[in-house]
């Protein structure tokens, strides 16, 4: 079993019932729910958009190995309604996204073929999280004190730089 952390985020359509659709869905055939986060509401971010998402970060208990995982959280982000993929840095308005964040300390960067012949990237952990106030937020609410495996630092510590590097901008 490997304990990994997801981060989920929502900005169209109701975006509550999405995430939980998606919570519902990453329990049936994921792994067990450890921790789940408040939903925060925030700004998009990369991109400009009307439309605030609703973020989250889950924690499971899972027996999958990390490409699986891809495979079926691509499979519930495409069942929840998301046609449009982010291609390179542009990021677009999603019904749901599903990242992975950490997979126990796992340190990885591969590319896999999904079951359409697609290849898929998959970097561990995830690379933007820490650059990520939508990430780290709810992430350091339920794993303030979880270390970070390349950074060294803790997911609360990192939460607070960001935060101070925002306050610190002009
Ligand atoms: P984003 O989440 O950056 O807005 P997408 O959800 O469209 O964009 O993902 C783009 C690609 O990122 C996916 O095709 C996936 O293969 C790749 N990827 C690499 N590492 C990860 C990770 N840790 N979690 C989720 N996707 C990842
Ligand atoms: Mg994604």
């Amino acid at each position: 079993m490997a304990t990994l952390y997801l981060g989920l985020g929502s900005n169209l359509g109701d975006r509550q019932r999405l995430l939980r659709q998606a919570v519902k869905n990453i329990e049936r055939r994921i792994g067990s729910l450890i921790s789940l986060s408040a939903f925060h509401e925030t700004a998009p971010w990369g991109f400009s958009s009307p439309h605030p998402f609703l973020n989250a970060v889950v924690c499971v208990n899972t027996p999958l190995r990390p490409q699986e995982v891809l495979f079926i959280t691509q499979d519930i982000e495409r069942e929840l309604g998301r046609t449009r993929k982010s291609t390179g840095t542009t990021y677009a308005d999603r019904p749901i996204d599903i990242d992975l964040l950490f997979y126990d300390d796992m340190v990885l960067d591969t590319v896999y073929t999904d079951h359409d012949g697609v290849a898929r990237r998959l970097t561990l952990p995830h690379p933007l999280m820490h650059k990520r106030r939508f990430v780290m937020e709810p992430l350091a609410e339920i794993a303030p004190d979880r270390i970070h495996p390349t950074l060294g630092k803790t997911c609360l510590e990192l939460c607070r730089a960001l935060e101070q590097e925002e306050a610190a901008q002009p």
